[in-house]
């Protein structure tokens, strides 16, 4: 009948890796109808896009309990955090990036004739190189174009129909509608940016060498400007620095001395995003360095030869530059927006989940990674059952304990909440009632009611900022999600569920919890900051080291981690490449 027993699945996986594949065939058929059945009865899933999200997501799903079409323009998966050593030559373009085809298929190729035996991670999945311009929440349609060939009417638009849509389109940059950004500037984002960005640092430094400029038209090719002080804006200026200081200063002896390169950042200081000390030394090093750090100013237009900003203390003013990177922010995709007008949610920045990544407000629509947030509304709509529930003996009133008891739960629910509590060195969550409270309590005696619990909450509700745009979000939120499909379908054969999950929960599963495993910053001259769990600060050649190893390990393939291992290996002997290709 063609359902195949594990022996016979055995004998033939056996005997398709003795035979070379002539027997696989053989099995292949054999399987086709239980296969094509099975297929029927799949419940149709679409991803949409290969970044972070989408491909942890489809790294850890079992493929064999879903009918799954993938769909993205861009049919490979870079190592973003690699991209800004991709701009000055110190790895390769190819060595960060990584065919989708691989990903999804790498169980199947490499060990075909066992994962058919053990777990059919073998099955095929589809993936198709589009754009999804519309999602028709109502009816269950994900609208996508191709741009690389058209059907019989002649456009590449194609319609797929989904159960299940899985959201992970990422952000794009984001220009605040700062004239002739668009126009004139660099962004860094994709791995065609950060080439864009690498032939242009040659070019500028070719245009200053020709014979017919004078110094200052010289000088206008090397000013690189870099808006935006944040993680990435910070990372290209060391690297470019590092790049002209070790490889194109040899090269260009006439000119080196005409270099300058600017970061330009709107708020106080730059890595704001990691501890003070951190900005601090990242600030004095690019201050011996040589790096113009120049904080308070905003970019308000940008001409074809001049960058204009504004600052509170000095007003307007222009600047000739020869170069611009805009990695000032990231936005909002078309297609999510389109999406947050047909759910109400056109008032938010980013599509808003729940705990369990589900986009609230549609049905079977989830989303993760950059294109999306978790609510945190959920604490201040839930706080009555919040309250009863804690509320033990009836008292009306919440003791110490029981505080303690609500914000260890809602540190399980809500991810935003226990890094705010970690980020504040909040050890003592009486401490935090106590600064709600005015600081006028007494710790062993504090006692909150209803309301006080609501103005506590919404004390910290404002100052929880949503989880930051990281891969390491992105990836364990796409990790989470396969978890959850992989065992949705025992859910739903075992509705009853082990003892934990048949309590009053509103989901079977576990609510996503985001892990900090923390974070770096390269700042050039082989040197690193590094932000790690438990507060641990480190910083220097040791840290630069820890950076090497950590993204070395973290790389998707054995052929990329070889690969961007041989390529810093090559700059430390020969140096960068400066050829202009
Ligand atoms: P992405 O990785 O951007 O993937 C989005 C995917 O969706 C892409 O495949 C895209 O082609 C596809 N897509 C886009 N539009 C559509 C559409 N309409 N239909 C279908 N598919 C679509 N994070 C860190 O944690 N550490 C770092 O060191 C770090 N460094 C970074 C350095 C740089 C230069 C950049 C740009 C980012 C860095 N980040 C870092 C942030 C990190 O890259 C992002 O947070 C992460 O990529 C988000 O993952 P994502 O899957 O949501 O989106």
């Amino acid at each position: 009948d063609g359902a195949a027993s594990p022996f016979s699945r055995l004998v033939l996986a056996l005997a398709a890796a003795a035979s070379g594949g002539i027997v696989a065939y053989a099995g292949s058929k054999f399987d086709n109808t239980a296969e094509q059945t099975q297929v029927a009865q799949k419940k149709k899933m679409v991803v949409l896009g290969t970044g972070w999200a989408g491909t942890a997501f489809l790294k850890n799903l079992d493929y064999s309990l879903y009918d799954v079409k993938v769909i993205s323009p861009r049919n490979y998966f870079t190592f973003t955090p690699l991209l800004p050593s991709v701009t000055c030559g110190t790895v390769e373009p190819r060595s960060i990036v990584e065919p989708i085809r691989k990903i999804i298929g790498k169980n199947k190729l490499l060990f075909n004739w066992f994962f058919i035996l053990l777990s059919q991670k073998g099955e095929e999945i589809d993936y198709w190189e589009a754009d999804c311009y519309k999602i028709n929440t109502v009816g269950k349609k994900v609208l996508c174009r191709s741009k690389i060939g058209t059907n019989l009417d002649g456009t590449g638009e194609f319609v797929v129909d989904y159960d299940y849509l899985v959201i992970a389109v990422g952000a794009q940059v984001n220009t605040f509608n700062t004239p002739g950004v668009m126009e004139h500037c660099h962004f860094l984002k994709e791995i065609e940016d950060a080439r864009r960005i690498r032939r242009s640092v040659i070019d500028c430094f070719e245009k200053a060498s020709l014979p017919y400029l004078d110094e200052e038209e010289r000088k206008k090719n090397l000013h690189f400007v870099i808006v935006g002080g944040g993680p990435t804006g910070v990372e290209f200026a060391a690297e470019l620095h590092d790049f002209v200081a070790e490889d194109l200063t040899k090269l260009y002896p006439a000119i080196q001395d005409l270099v300058k390169i600017s970061v330009i950042q709107s708020g106080e200081h730059i890595l704001t995003m990691f501890d003070q000390r951190i900005a601090e030394f990242a600030e004095a090093k690019f201050q011996r360095d040589g790096i113009d750090v120049r904080t308070g100013y905003r970019v308000v237009k940008i001409s074809d030869n001049s960058i204009t900003m504004k600052c509170k203390s000095t007003g307007e003013t222009s600047e000739p530059y020869g170069m611009a990177v805009w990695s000032a922010g990231v936005g909002t995709r078309p297609v999510i927006v389109d999406v947050m007008k047909q759910i109400g949610q056109e008032n938010r920045r980013v599509l808003t989940t729940d705990e369990w990544l589900r986009v609230c407000g549609c049905d079977g629509i989830y989303a993760i990674g950059d294109c999306a947030t978790i609510s945190q509304r959920k604490v201040m709509e839930d706080i009555s059952a919040i309250f009863k529930f804690a509320d033990k003996d009836n008292s009306g009133t919440l003791t110490v304990k029981e505080i303690q008891d609500i914000f260890e739960d809602l540190c399980i629910r809500y991810p935003q909440l226990e890094l705010y509590l970690k980020s504040k060195h909040m050890s003592d969550i009486a401490d935090l009632i106590r600064d709600a409270k005015g600081g006028d309590v007494e710790k062993g005696s504090m006692q909150l009611d209803i309301d006080e619990l609501k103005i506590a909450l919404a004390h910290v509700d404002s100052q929880v900022k949503s989880l930051p745009a990281t891969a390491q979000v992105a990836a364990q939120q796409g990790q989470y999600l396969a978890q959850c499909f992989n065992s949705m379908r025992d859910c739903e054969e075992h509705p009853t569920g082990p003892l934990r999950l048949r309590d009053s929960g509103r989901h079977r599963f576990r609510p996503f919890q985001y892990k900090h495993f923390g974070q770096f910053a390269p700042l050039g001259g082989e040197q690193a900051a590094a932000e790690l769990p438990g507060d641990w600060i480190s910083i220097g050649h040791g840290s630069q080291w820890l950076w090497y190893s950590v993204y070395a390990s973290k790389q998707v393939s054995w052929r990329t981690r070889v690969l961007v291992i041989s390529d810093w290996l090559r700059r430390f002997i020969f140096g960068r490449d400066t050829s202009c290709i």
